[in-house]
């Protein structure tokens, strides 16, 4: 037996982590949204360019091009659902690191969860400011080293409802976002690694009209920070923690990629039987 086939050492992190996935003290909460044609995507005025829309082409299915497998192609751009941003998505991020440049170890850490639901609801276009996260620290302590700071708004329940989720109007589309302020102010936050949203970019709907324009992008990706968009299930999270797990796929010199992201999240009143396969877990909820 080498060292990799080898059970975790009993009383070790890992063995404490298997266990309590075994018994439910652990629950993974899955983040991502389905990758499908009618998901909600970013939409570009013109004369901007558009990237491809997610769409699954089958190959064969057990018929005469292949009798015992079946495939497809897939096609789409990089910034479609769930994705991640790399620092070199943006022009002031263009000399730091593509997507499969992206170290691990930052793609694995706390998540901090702000709730501003009733406030994205009354007000579409409504930014975080500076105050409303030093508000989270004086309520749940200093954001955590390492840590992913995730904007619930309740953008996910319209992930599959492109004109919700876009909100448009003559003026552009109204969502939920981040003041300049505040996206300069996360982006000097050393314990920072990235910043997650429900909505389909890390901009608000109007940010091409702040200033500067796109500030998340703008100061986040240009501060080497990641970004995280169409999140799900942020209400399963709570505040402060649970451990984030971010995997863009690693394409090479890539500005974005789709990403599965799961959280962790401990469950200490859980009783085992109740997990992981029962309706009442994350799956079952998925919308
Ligand atoms: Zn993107």
């Amino acid at each position: 037996m080498n060292d990799s086939q080898r059970p975790p050492v009993q009383g070790s992190l890992i063995d404490a982590l298997v266990r309590a996935q075994a018994t439910g003290t652990v629950e993974i909460i899955d983040l991502t949204n389905e990758l499908s044609a009618d998901i909600a995507v970013l939409r570009l005025p013109a004369p901007y360019i558009n990237l491809h829309d997610f769409s699954l082409e089958p190959v064969a299915a057990f018929d005469e091009r292949a009798p015992l497998w079946a495939h497809h192609n897939f096609r789409m751009g990089e910034h479609v659902g769930t994705h991640v941003d790399a620092p070199a998505h943006w022009i002031t991020g263009r000399d730091g690191k593509h997507i499969h440049e992206l170290a691990p170890t930052r793609l694995i850490g706390p998540a901090v969860v702000l709730d501003f639901v009733a406030e994205a609801r009354a007000d579409a276009d409504w930014c975080l400011e500076i105050a409303d996260v030093q508000q989270w620290e004086r309520t749940y302590g200093p954001l955590p080293p390492n840590c992913w700071v995730l904007l619930r708004t309740g953008w996910d329940a319209y992930a599959r409802d492109p004109e919700k989720s876009l909100n448009a109007d003559q003026h552009g589309p109204h969502t939920p976002g981040v003041s300049p302020a505040a996206a300069e102010w996360l982006s000097q936050r050393e314990e920072v690694s990235g910043f997650g949203v429900e909505t389909v970019g890390i901009d608000a709907g109007l940010a091409a009209g702040f200033e500067p324009a796109f500030p998340v992008h703008h100061y986040l990706l240009g501060a080497d920070k990641y970004g995280v968009t169409s999140l799900q299930n942020l209400d399963q999270l709570p505040p402060t923690g649970a451990l984030i797990v971010v995997a863009p796929l690693p394409i090479k010199n890539g500005t974005a990629a789709p990403a599965r992201v799961f959280a962790i999240v401990e469950r200490p009143g859980a009783v085992a039987g109740q997990h992981p396969a029962s309706p009442s877990s994350s799956d079952g909820d998925r919308r």
